[in-house]
């Protein structure tokens, strides 16, 4: 299973690159992979809930962009939009 992910990935980045997805597609996608079929919050593991304010999904940078974080696919994940922002402070 794990080598299995290793290139399902690596067919979502190729198809990134190609222009087919963007980056949000790509990191849901992804997302929804790893979680089985569950768009789940990287922090909490808990799932994202559009309708909850605090549970939106947002898109954390794994190395913040203030310590020189880029925004490449691998520094990139989903979460709640609250558990991004508690962990920014
Ligand atoms: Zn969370």
């Amino acid at each position: 299973m794990f080598i299995f992910r290793n290139k399902f990935i690596r067919i979502m980045k190729l198809t990134f690159n190609n222009g087919w997805i963007n980056k949000k597609e790509y990191l849901m996608i992804v997302n929804l992979f790893k979680y089985n079929g569950v768009l789940t919050c990287e922090l909490c593991k808990e799932p994202i809930n559009s309708n909850n304010d605090n549970r939106r999904m947002s898109i954390d940078h794994i190395i913040p962009k203030t310590l020189g974080g880029n925004g490449n696919l691998d520094n990139l994940r989903i979460a709640h939009r609250k558990c991004n922002c508690e962990r920014r402070r």
